[in-house]
């Protein structure tokens, strides 16, 4: 997603919420404001902030206006600045209360597709078995680009061209990211798992796509697998703690191949990216084989993101595909 330029013409956020006085939204270290805008935050306009001095009282009018810059900068720097990693959403939204779930829509017009009829996650049954083509990975070690986003702990992105490459359903896609989330978005028969991965590929036609794997927790249920383990070890210790930007780390490459489990029968939907802007069109596959990743890991994950889960999604009619 690029980033939207701030209109000088729109209220800046801070502004807004200042004028509506969001006091626990503030508190709440909301990100209001994000690093990227860090110039434009300088360079707003500062005419909008709101002042209640009359006309008739313009000198000190002007001495608050700026007392009022003053603290939006100093809280702008406190408060908003640890939010960064978000700057690619220009309207914060969040997985719980007042720009939780159900709200998404309504928090910019950008967001109106997550009220749409095709959106994901989706609880996945009642699926028609079919003959569907397999699908094959081409996945290669390669440099760690990772982040946390401030949605989830763990995300590695690909940049085009890096040559990681999923073929099915007569497509190539590449991949751009891949995530987790805790627990998983997609229920299976009613059932939720302990995390769930998210692959994201784009076709060089431009479909989108995600293939989504469950984890479970590595136990006496579900033996550890050293491919799987391999790969998190790695992540898990170049797991950023705190919300950033995306960043390479020097000398360590991983190979996303070792996430993928050993059987790669899906179930397969029309459905949506997950999170705003929830745009449609994204033909998910979601494995029926899961993973596992120890508890220990597990548990640093839940540590920073407890719930970074959108609740499954409306039907609405579609049909679930299953390979056989
Ligand atoms: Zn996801």
């Amino acid at each position: 997603m690029s980033r939207e330029p701030v209109s000088l013409e729109k209220a800046h956020p801070l502004q807004k919420a200042l004028r509506q006085n969001r006091r626990s939204e503030l508190r709440m270290g909301h990100p209001l404001i994000h690093t990227s805008l860090g110039s434009e935050v300088l360079d707003t306009p500062h005419s909008r902030i709101p002042v209640s001095a009359s006309d008739g009282a313009r000198k000190e009018g002007d001495t608050l206006r700026k007392a009022w810059m003053t603290a939006g900068f100093v809280i702008g720097a406190m408060i908003f600045l640890p939010a960064a990693p978000r700057a690619q959403w220009k309207t914060p939204w969040s997985y719980s209360g007042a720009d939780g779930p159900a709200h998404w829509a309504q928090l910019d017009p950008a967001y109106a597709a997550c009220g749409g009829k095709e959106q994901s996650p989706i609880n996945i049954q009642n699926s028609v078995k079919s003959h569907l083509p397999a699908m094959k990975f081409e996945l290669k070690n390669g440099p760690l680009d990772i982040v946390n986003n401030g949605y989830t702990a763990v995300r590695v992105d690909y940049a085009p061209g890096n040559g990681n490459f999923v073929f099915v359903g007569g497509e190539r896609y590449e991949l751009t990211q891949f995530h987790f989330h805790h627990p998983s978005e997609e229920f299976i028969n009613g059932r939720y798992y302990t995390m769930g991965m998210h692959f994201m590929l784009k076709s060089s036609n431009g479909k989108t796509a995600g293939i989504a794997i469950m984890v479970n927790v590595a136990g006496a249920n579900h033996p550890a697998e050293p491919p799987v383990e391999n790969v998190v070890d790695t992540l898990w210790k170049y797991m950023p703690t705190k919300a950033g930007k995306p960043h390479v780390i020097p000398g360590v490459e991983i190979n996303p191949a070792g996430l993928i489990p050993r059987d790669t029968a899906y179930y397969v939907y029309m459905g949506s990216v997950t999170a705003p802007p929830c745009t449609e069109g994204v033909k998910w596959y979601v494995l029926k084989t899961p993973v596992t990743i120890s508890r220990e890991r597990i548990e640093a994950f839940a540590k920073l993101y407890p719930h970074d889960v959108r609740p499954p999604q409306p039907l609405n009619g579609r049909v679930v595909e299953e390979s056989k």
